[in-house]
């Protein structure tokens, strides 16, 4: 619990961290439009942003290392080539017969293993912003919430777990002990799932559609289908029961431990929305007035609670996807 609590949310955003996708030929609608349209919907209202963060402090391979195996961080800055096949298995560029999937490299300004450096970026906005809410109670990163991304290697679209690299960072640097991680996009976290099982210093609530990507494939063995501390899966057609069984879920992350958490992390993903447009997130599909309820609740949650929160984004795409954000920041800035 934060005693200097009071209300304010910080927001972090920086250009230079935006993926920038289509120019290394890659075509999935997780556009930075989204990301760009709050930015002026928050300029539109004055509202301040944090932007000078990225050179207030290092990322190494240590922060990375408490979170990934050496494995795959040897492939992450191995060589050309094994960064090119890391990078393409993450975002599922490649089909198992060889051929292109979303994928045209003759429309790339440049070569893949150049996202890395951009994902790094990413996730110092996450770690940067989550630093700021154990400060001031609330914080906001415009990016971030790749929570896909498992010990082994990067899937669906997230290279590296910012989620689970931070929560582990302030746990290193002694600035929280306990954190919670609640996960309302609309696919399962998976990989914040893999990462923190048996670590009862980070706890995790994931709801998410009970079926399709990532829960679709290979048998219950697969990492994939291990739980989070509060596994809620909705079934399509049951959206009526999402909010209702979202309120039991954070009851019972309560219940869990007789202290709470120093910070809990939000991945927002904002594809659970009916108007999103990721065939994947098609089995769970809730009104834009279900999105904001389902953000009240869970913000309304902590602060009752006076525990420190901060945001991430997570999935959204297409071009309504801005659209739950901004409603979300019409009512608590
Ligand atoms: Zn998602």
């Amino acid at each position: 619990m934060n005693s200097s609590y009071n209300g304010q949310m910080k927001v972090f955003f920086n250009p230079d961290a935006l993926l920038g996708l289509p120019a290394y030929g890659i075509q999935i609608p997780m556009t930075d439009g989204r990301i760009l349209k709050i930015v002026e919907y928050l300029n539109q209202r004055n509202y301040p942003i944090i932007s000078n963060y990225l050179s207030s402090f290092e990322l190494s391979r240590h922060d990375l290392a408490r979170v990934h195996s050496e494995d795959y961080l040897n492939q992450l800055f191995g060589t050309k080539e094994d960064i090119i096949k890391m990078v393409a298995s993450t975002f599922e560029l490649i089909n198992s017969d060889g051929t292109y999937n979303r994928y045209t490299p003759k429309t790339a300004s440049y070569s893949l293993e150049e996202l890395v450096s951009k994902v790094l970026l990413q996730i110092k906005g996450t770690m940067a912003s989550a630093r700021e809410a154990l400060i001031s109670g609330e914080s906001y990163y415009l990016g971030g919430g790749y929570h896909h991304a498992m010990s082994f290697g990067g899937r669906g679209f997230c290279m590296l777990n910012d989620v689970v690299i931070t929560a582990r960072w302030l746990q290193h640097l002694g600035l929280a002990r306990k954190i919670w991680i609640i996960d309302v996009d609309a696919h399962k976290g998976d990989g914040t799932a893999e990462l923190t099982f048996g670590d009862d210093s980070i706890r995790t609530l994931s709801i998410h559609m009970e079926k399709g990507w990532p829960l679709d494939s290979g048998t219950s063995q697969e990492p994939w289908f291990i739980s989070s501390d509060v596994e809620i899966g909705i079934a399509a057609g049951e959206e009526n029961f999402y909010l209702k069984k979202l309120e039991e879920g954070l009851h019972s992350l309560k219940k869990l431990d007789q202290e709470y958490p120093d910070l809990a992390i939000v991945v927002q993903g904002s594809d659970p929305y009916e108007k999103d447009q990721l065939p994947s997130s098609g089995l769970l599909k809730l009104s834009k007035e279900e999105m904001l309820q389902r953000d009240l609740l869970v913000y309304n949650f902590l602060k009752e609670r006076k525990i420190s929160q901060t945001y991430v984004m997570a999935g959204g795409y297409g071009e309504f996807a801005y659209e739950v954000y901004c409603e979300f920041f019409s009512n608590i800035l």
